[in-house]
């Protein structure tokens, strides 16, 4: 066992009311610069849609991910070695400028600067950002927020399913999905890079790009199947979300975490074993989530104690394992999934599925969604919204979808229960598998945890601290703009290449 720390992420969907103040936030730190104004690290999808780039959950068409061979063996579904290096001038793979959206502003001075006696009133144009021509703008990072469903049909997640949805629940299925770099633990972006500029940082697993590595190859950013890796077209150079490196090297959280309007993110440490990533990740599909669950190490678990001082883990970090919101919502209360583990990156931003569309599901079936069996009569008879989310969490699999949902109905409703009536529903614990104490702790991590119990993370500890700054300079600098680790060369590389 070579045992790993590695920072993660859970957000809890029912919470997000798609304000885009985390993607804001983030832009003004990271990409409010020339080359990356169309990049989003943060983004927020209105789904079902086709997302940021479009459809760049068609695997078919990008060719992002791992996929297993005729052999059964992990490979690249953009190809080999040999074949990557084929496509280098000519990569069929690669999201255009119109696949994410052209960015405009407007032409604002005309407001003030209009000469007065106009019998009309003067109106700002747009203008592109790239060309600085005028434009007509038709798409953006969100545009499917305007569109109430109008993609639906072309979203993925819905093949076979898009008439269903829209004739049985009149399109009022909808929830937000915040994005950001999965950080995964068996990363694509790293294995296809032909320069060694992407790598995974051995003390807490951030997937960083080394600027000064980078030769704009961009097979990073087919391999990505999030295409969570941009191009800067002034530098020519990768760019990705950083984890806000700095910041959680200083014990902090993340920009889009500190400033969520919802409060739905959660940050943590998770101890998992390095060499079981590769098994992990080429399980046949039925078997993915279970096996990328297992690869995480119990943190209360003597054995994992003692492995992490071992490998110079201090106690410091020991201790924030077991206090992790991550890996309570993930492996103690099994509420949070993956996004698309079928992809097989063994993603670290996980989600706890919204039960949103299943109460306005019910809703529409006339159902009562105050009512414990009518929601767990739903979720067990309306399996679309149910199918949807097994699409986007479960590979698929929607008996753990719907357990997920289960268990957020039945803690809604015991909660209820307890609070309005004072009444204990024991029923509601039998249902799920949980005790009073796990429902209630539960309860109070997703609906009022406070801030030092949403964000528990460890400062860099000495040995590593001392390690970042033998690399020389403030690691926000950097040619082409802030942070992406510019001039000194990767900790290491910790992940395997094909
Ligand atoms: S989500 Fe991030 S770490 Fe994972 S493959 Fe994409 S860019 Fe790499
Ligand atoms: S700030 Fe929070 S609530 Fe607002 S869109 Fe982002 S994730 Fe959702």
């Amino acid at each position: 066992m070579r045992i790993r720390a590695q920072v993660a992420m859970v957000m809890n969907l029912d919470k997000c009311i798609g304000c885009h103040t985390c993607s804001v936030t983030c832009k003004q730190t990271w990409t409010n610069r020339e080359g990356t104004e169309y990049v989003w690290f943060n983004n927020v999808e209105t789904k079902p849609g086709i997302g940021y780039p479009k459809h760049y959950e068609d695997q078919e068409r990008w060719k992002g991910g791992w996929k297993l061979d005729g052999k059964g063996r992990l490979v690249l579904r953009s190809g080999g070695r040999l074949a990557r290096l084929g496509k280098i001038f000519a990569n069929p793979d690669l999201p255009t400028i119109d696949d994410y959206y052209e960015p405009a502003t407007f032409d604002k001075d005309i407001l003030v600067s209009a000469p007065g006696g106009l019998t009309d009133t003067p109106v700002k144009k747009p203008y592109s950002k790239l060309t600085g021509e005028p434009m007509s703008i038709e798409w953006g990072a969100n545009w499917e927020d305007s569109l109430g469903g109008g993609t639906m049909d072309q979203d993925p997640n819905l093949r076979g399913l898009a008439d269903k949805v829209k004739f049985e629940f009149e399109k009022t299925f909808m929830f937000h999905l915040p994005r950001i770099c999965e950080h995964c633990l068996n990363p694509a972006c790293v294995s296809a890079c032909p320069s060694g500029a992407m790598y995974k940082r051995e003390e807490d697993g951030i997937v960083l790009v080394d600027q000064d590595r980078c030769r704009g190859w961009r097979m990073c950013v087919s391999a990505c199947p999030y295409k969570k890796v941009y191009v800067n077209h002034a530098t020519g150079k990768a760019e990705k979300c950083t984890f806000c490196f700095p910041r959680i090297e200083a014990g902090q959280p993340t920009i889009c975490s500190e400033t969520c309007v919802g409060r739905l993110r959660y940050l943590g440490i998770l101890w998992y074993d390095e060499d079981a990533v590769l098994a992990a990740a080429t399980v046949p599909e039925e078997e993915l989530l279970d096996a990328q669950r297992g690869v995480f190490l119990d943190p209360f678990d003597p054995a994992v104690q003692q492995a992490a001082r071992e490998a110079g883990h201090p106690e410091e970090w020991i201790e924030a394992a077991m206090a992790s919101p991550v890996w309570k919502l993930i492996s103690e209360y099994r509420i949070a999934l993956p996004l698309h583990p079928e992809y097989r990156t063994l993603p670290m931003v996980w989600y706890v599925p919204p039960l949103s569309p299943v109460l306005d599901a019910a809703g529409a079936a006339g159902r009562d969604d105050t009512d414990a069996d009518d929601i767990f009569h739903t979720i067990e008879d309306l399996r679309i919204p149910v199918e949807y989310l097994a699409s986007l969490f479960t590979a698929g699999d929607t008996a753990v979808a719907g357990g997920v949902l289960m268990k957020l109905a039945a803690m809604r409703a015991y909660m209820r229960a307890r609070t309005l009536d004072g009444t204990v529903a024991d029923e509601l614990l039998d249902g799920i598998g949980m005790t009073a104490d796990q429902v209630e702790a539960m309860y109070r991590l997703l609906a009022i945890a406070k801030y030092d119990e949403r964000y528990v993370i460890p400062a860099a500890h000495a040995k590593t601290a001392a390690a970042l700054e033998d690399l020389g300079g403030c690691s926000l600098d950097g040619e082409g703009g802030p942070g992406m680790g510019g001039g000194p060369v990767p900790v290491i590389l910790s992940t395997r290449r094909p």
